[in-house]
């Protein structure tokens, strides 16, 4: 028992850390992998097998400590059981030399501490699976207590059915960590009024991204109101606000499954006609049906390899399935090339119709088809307009206008 005590601890303290160990290694793993272009087009296969060795090795010194401690436990476990069948014999030997113990009565107790030690060396084997379980618990059950940043006020409204899709953002200030010397953004007041679409323009880097992320309350601002039909988001259920917003990014990621599949993730109770429709209206579906298997074709590795405009178009055939009355739409800034960029305007521009739109704008083309800009700079609103007004003021718009940086 007191052998046992002394190596629990340690036991279970080098068992947490070698699963903790082989999490390192996994993202390692995933991360080169997921960077293997950059990593290939730097040369830098070197450095990433370094950086792999690195995680390697300390998985190695971990695992070479857990069994110098399995093996400190085991041995000295062995070492006291065997000691005394050595101290028995010796004392036995004796008793039955002085004539005080029958040889018999020694060899059946000799027997006996056969059975006796069986269940001490079970419970040796037990002790040490118990403490691999409780250290793999242990962090099992710190993944599951883990509370998500953001989550449903308990008094949380749902939203009401019909929403016109009106967003407010009211002196809105928010920074990514709150112990951040600076905000991302400040003091934002804008509006985008319901069926209309607002361009956001701005250099790289001035909050635009961050701005689109607080509606559908992937953040949360720290100061300020963000309003949707007169409604704080803040009070409403997560999954209800969600449902009426639609996100158009620039890197599109589909599930590696049918082109089918892919577009039903809009709404997997649609039609067979309204997914048709829905792929007609962001004009990929001559492409679809010219593929062999058409809407069955797979995606992604083991399928058809798509271009970067057609699976743009196939994430707005998902939108007009799910048919949000919000849509935030982050324009691509590398150029597609000029067929898909058509196609894409053409469904896009069908897509906003009717629906409150926000685009992250990266052409002035966009920003002069928008009822309405506003201009970002280092996360404060700086000028708001059409894009003849914004000219015309001849400002900080008119200076990025004129240096073609969108
Ligand atoms: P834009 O979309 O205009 O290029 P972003 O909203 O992406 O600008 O970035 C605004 C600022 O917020 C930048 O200084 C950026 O470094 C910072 N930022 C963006 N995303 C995060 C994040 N996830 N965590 C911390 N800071 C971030």
């Amino acid at each position: 028992v007191l052998w046992g005590n002394i190596f629990r601890v340690r036991l279970r303290r080098i068992f947490r850390e070698v699963r903790i160990r082989v999490a390192d290694i996994n993202s390692n793993v995933e991360n080169s992998i997921q960077g293997i272009r950059e990593v290939q087009s730097y040369a830098k296969e070197g450095y990433a097998i370094d950086r792999f060795n690195d995680v390697n090795n300390e998985f190695k010194t971990a695992k070479s400590t857990m069994y110098h401690h399995m093996a400190g436990f085991h041995s000295g476990m062995m070492f006291f059981l065997e000691f005394y069948s050595v101290l028995i014999i010796g004392g036995g030997m004796l008793l039955v030399h002085a004539g005080r113990l029958e040889l018999v009565e020694l060899i059946g107790f000799l027997m006996y501490r056969r059975y006796m030690f069986q269940p001490i060396r079970r419970l040796t084997g037990f002790m040490e699976q118990y403490q691999q379980g409780a250290a793999a618990f242990e962090r099992f059950a710190e993944i599951m207590d883990e509370e998500p940043d953001i989550a449903d006020r308990p008094d949380a409204k749902p939203l009401q059915q019909q929403v016109s899709g009106e967003i407010c953002f009211d002196q809105v200030s928010f920074k990514y960590e709150p112990d951040a010397p600076t905000w991302v953004l400040e003091d934002v007041t804008l509006t985008v009024p319901p069926g209309q679409t607002v361009a956001l323009v701005g250099e790289s880097g001035a909050g635009k991204s961050s701005l689109a992320a607080l509606i559908p309350r992937f953040y949360e601002p720290q100061q300020g109101h963000i309003r949707l039909d007169g409604e704080d988001i803040m009070g409403v259920k997560m999954q209800d606000l969600r449902r009426h917003v639609g996100i158009v990014q620039q890197n599109v990621f589909l599930f590696d499954t049918t082109i089918r599949e892919n577009i039903l993730f809009g709404r997997p109770d649609a039609s067979e006609a309204e997914l048709h429709e829905a792929a007609r209206r962001a004009h990929i579906y001559d492409y679809i049906v010219s593929l062999p298997n058409g809407f069955d074709s797979l995606v992604g590795e083991r399928g058809v390899k798509l271009s970067g405009g057609q699976k743009q178009r196939i994430s707005i055939a998902r939108l007009f399935l799910k048919d949000p009355p919000i849509l935030i739409f982050d324009e691509a800034t590398s150029s597609l090339d000029s067929e898909s960029e058509a196609l894409i305007k053409q469904s896009m521009e069908s897509l906003c119709r009717g629906r409150s739109t926000l685009v992250i704008a990266h052409r002035f083309s966009t920003v002069r088809n928008a009822h309405y800009t506003y201009v970002l700079r280092h996360g404060r609103i700086v000028e708001h307009g059409t894009h003849s007004d914004l000219v015309a003021a001849g400002g900080y718009y008119y200076d990025l206008y004129n240096r073609n940086v969108l």
